[in-house]
């Protein structure tokens, strides 16, 4: 199969100039002028390759290549298109174009799909504008209602409702339900964003699982007072107890001696945040991830033990509050194995793996068996302008998604 690599390399560079950064830069925050140009954009490209254009009531955008039985449930494949402030030109874009392009080098092929083959160009992968991720997709498997969808607010108060309104798309947003069966298969082909693949020399991840977070909010409240004046027995110190707190994130993690468990807190908030000043209330947010459920809520389950324990010890009041807690998802074995065989077909280099960033995959994989293509991209660096996948590096992947989709699709 020949992929024409440099229509797809001037393609993934137009698109990277639909933005509200200077280049290198990408800034495409969903429902923003660009946004709309970008799909504008790509809807054309879609038509020029002949394919049926449709959209939902919240933007997701679906491209169509009919095939043979249309009675028979199709193989979708995509991703998504918005980007981060400052962010680079290949998280999303390449399992969207790169899905084109492998649609397209199937219809030079002669290919005739059974099922038919459809991009899916999910809305708000990216948490930017409402504080949650993959909105498109958790719509479209039902993680998230119609009603809290439309309720969701940008910093400038305006809601998803509003939004989605102003950009076009109307209708109630149930609409965009799918059920299990929709689709006989999901398959995304996205940049690693990790240093693995290019650290062992490795074309192609077959992604196996698609790890998951959970989010929790812990908040100590002690007794303020003069840093000073206040004597140090009987102090009620809420950071002192976060500082404990945050260890115990840690230990948590390292104590499931699984390399795939992984706990960060991120943030912490101090009040009143003056160097003279006993901090009186603290408030941190742990990231808890793992590929496996029960092992990740293990972990959970010792870090509400050990700042329970904290908090009765310091005398220091404490409150979780569980912010989200997404579960993981296991790719599709059979899918994971065509994916293999076509890169031994192909002769590509491919490793099983984990992904550890979440994807719209994780949410599909609620109403279809899915699988994730990855691809190098330098350093593992990505969100940032010099993001980097070689034209190399894509014309591998999209040669495997090909061969995967026309496997799927036959
Ligand atoms: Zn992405």
């Amino acid at each position: 199969m020949q992929v024409n690599t440099a229509r797809l390399s001037a393609e993934i560079n137009a698109l990277s100039l639909i933005s509200d950064a200077e280049p290198p830069a990408v800034t495409r925050i969903v429902f923003s002028e660009r946004d709309h140009e970008a799909r504008e954009w790509l809807k054309s490209r879609y038509r020029e390759a002949g394919l049926e254009v449709r959209e939902d009531p919240v933007g997701n955008t679906f491209a169509r290549w009919p095939g043979a039985s249309t009675q028979l449930p199709a193989i979708a494949t995509g991703s998504h298109v918005d980007a981060i402030p400052h962010a680079g030109k290949y998280d999303g874009v390449v399992g969207v174009l790169g899905a084109l392009e492998a649609i397209r080098t199937l219809q030079q092929n002669g290919f005739q799909p059974t099922r038919s083959i459809e991009i899916v160009q999910f809305t708000a992968e990216e948490p930017t504008r409402f504080g949650i991720g993959c909105i498109g997709s958790r719509l479209m498997s039902g993680t998230l209602d119609a009603a809290s969808a439309d309720a969701l607010r940008d910093k400038q108060d305006q809601s998803l409702h509003n939004l989605r309104h102003n950009s076009g798309f109307s209708g109630d947003l149930a609409a965009t339900r799918m059920l299990p069966g929709h689709y006989a298969g999901f398959v995304e082909l996205h940049i690693e964003q990790g240093p693995f693949l290019e650290r062992d020399g490795i074309s192609i991840g077959a992604v196996t699982h698609i790890a998951a977070p959970a989010t929790l909010r812990i908040t100590f409240e002690g007794e303020g007072g003069h840093a000073g004046g206040r004597l140090m027995p009987g102090r009620r110190d809420s950071f002192c107890a976060a500082a404990e707190a945050v260890l115990a994130v840690e230990r948590a993690a390292l104590f499931t001696g699984a390399i795939d468990t992984v706990a960060t807190v991120g943030t912490c908030e101090i009040y009143p945040g003056a160097v003279n000043s006993i901090p009186s209330r603290v408030r941190i947010e742990a990231d808890i991830r793992d590929i496996e459920e029960t092992r990740r809520d293990e972990v959970i389950a010792k870090i509400k033990t050990a700042v329970g324990e904290i908090s009765v010890r310091r005398n220091v009041a404490a409150n979780i509050q569980m912010l989200n807690a997404d579960p993981p998802a296991a790719c599709a074995p059979q899918i994971v194995s065509t994916i293999e065989r076509v890169c031994q077909t192909e002769q590509i280099s491919c490793k099983r793996m984990v992904s550890r960033a979440y994807h719209d995959s994780l949410f599909m994989a609620r109403i279809c068996p899915v699988a994730m293509i990855f691809i190098p991209c330098r350093d593992g660096v990505s969100h940032r302008p010099d993001e980097y996948a070689s034209p190399k590096a894509i014309e591998a992947g999209v040669r495997v998604l090909a061969g995967t989709l026309s496997d799927l699709a036959s």
